[in-house]
């Protein structure tokens, strides 16, 4: 388990999540492990943090301002990990 801003794509488990709340709407979304590889089609070194720059909300459209948070399998959910 590893700090978000050290976590990249290849630390995560096919467990554990990501989630990505709209930093403006407050839409979240929850990508599995698998729907980073095979549906973004991340790379393994892609670091997690660098999903907020990425990320668009389908709902509102806004780019570049959504909050990630790992959600590791099996750990309870903890704002440390934000
Ligand atoms: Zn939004």
């Amino acid at each position: 388990m590893k700090m978000l801003y050290e976590a990249r794509v290849r630390d995560l488990g096919p467990e554990d999540q990501v989630k990505v709340q709209c930093g403006r709407c407050l839409h979240v979304v929850l990508i599995p492990q698998v729907g980073m590889v095979q549906g973004m089609r991340l790379a393994p070194d892609t670091l997690i943090a660098s999903l907020e720059d990425r990320f668009r909300c389908r709902k509102c459209d806004t780019k570049g301002s959504a909050i990630v948070t790992i959600v590791w399998a099996g750990a309870p959910v903890n704002p440390a990990y934000h």
